[in-house]
């Protein structure tokens, strides 16, 4: 098959690994920079051009967004779709996934745990958001925050409120969410393809940090998951209409609750950890699944 990777490197260690594993697969793999993709969308064939010529029909497209380019990849990736190219994630899924408000609202709808949680972008009444969720201790995010940059722990209430006044004073949309402290500054990422968890690995914070983000000095190791953890992963892939993500998850006292779902997760710390050959698993998706125009809106909302 004839696969593009939406990429803006080509020496990321998640797109080279995936060229390399395409490649071994016997595809044709083209990396292309997503940001110098354009596009003509006026004529009745819509087509994608790149440096001056236009780019040949691709069976397959692997979208590795990431969170700084949500709105142009997106659209590139839509453009595959108008093409007929099978878009491993759809763009709908990728702009659903991004916006953790709108994310948490579907989960929620469909009953998957989730720590709980209030969003505000003007509360008048600060004390009674943090009482909502329970009081202090809270974690307090920025929504468009990514890897642990704007995700503050407030052990008071006092603390709490000038936080979020803070956040208020440079108008943004704040999440407020209770802390789930006994997750012990861990959280678990699922990494899902299609409906399977193919590897997970516990993420744990450096030592003092509640933040377990690997960008944040976290390290990883590979983990043995229970069949609720595996059941609500591959469930919170479901609803959000992705086919390949990382869910993360904590372990609180009610069982897993879902942090985020992540379209584009990166493959370094999950091959490394688990040992598994992640990029070959998604071509192997792909050879089941990739037929022209066979990306239809899954996923609700
Ligand atoms: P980002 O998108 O920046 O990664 P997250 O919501 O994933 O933001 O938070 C970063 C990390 O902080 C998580 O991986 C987790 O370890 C920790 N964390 C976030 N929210 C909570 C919470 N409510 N309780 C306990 N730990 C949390
Ligand atoms: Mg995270």
């Amino acid at each position: 098959m004839r696969i593009a990777i939406l990429s803006r490197s080509k020496n990321l260690y998640s797109t080279k690994r995936l060229k390399e594993a395409g490649e071994a697969r016997g595809h044709e793999v083209d990396i292309i920079d997503t940001l110098h993709c354009y596009m003509d969308i006026t004529s009745s064939k819509p087509t994608v051009r790149f440096k001056g010529e236009q780019l040949p029909h691709y069976d397959a497209i692997i979208p590795r967004i990431g969170a700084s380019i949500t709105f142009y990849g997106t659209a590139v990736v839509r453009q595959f779709e108008m093409m007929g190219s099978f878009c491993v994630n759809e763009s709908v899924a990728i702009s659903r996934s991004r916006d953790k408000l709108r994310s948490m609202q579907l989960l929620s709808r469909k009953g998957i745990g989730l720590p709980r949680t209030g969003f505000a972008h003007s509360p008048d009444n600060i004390k009674d958001l943090i009482k909502n969720v329970g009081g202090a201790p809270v974690v307090i995010k920025l929504l468009e925050g990514t890897q642990g940059i704007g995700v503050v722990l407030a052990e008071s209430n006092k603390a709490a409120e000038s936080v979020i006044e803070a956040f208020m004073g440079i108008k943004s949309n704040i999440l407020v969410q209770e802390f789930i402290e006994e997750a012990g500054g861990s959280d678990i990422r699922c990494f899902v393809v299609g409906n399977k968890v193919v590897a997970a690995i516990k993420r744990q914070g450096q030592e003092g940090e509640f933040r377990s983000n690997l960008h944040r000095g976290g390290s990883a190791e590979v983990v043995r998951i229970s069949s609720e953890e595996r059941a609500t992963a591959v469930s919170a892939a479901k609803i959000m209409g992705l086919n390949v993500c990382g869910v993360d998850l904590l372990r609180s006292k009610n069982g897993p609750v879902v942090m985020e779902v992540n379209s584009s997760p990166g493959l370094e710390g999950i091959e490394t950890a688990s040992k598994k050959d992640v990029a070959s698993l998604i071509f192997e998706f792909i050879e089941k699944n990739a037929r022209p125009n066979n990306n239809k809106t899954k996923g609700t909302g």
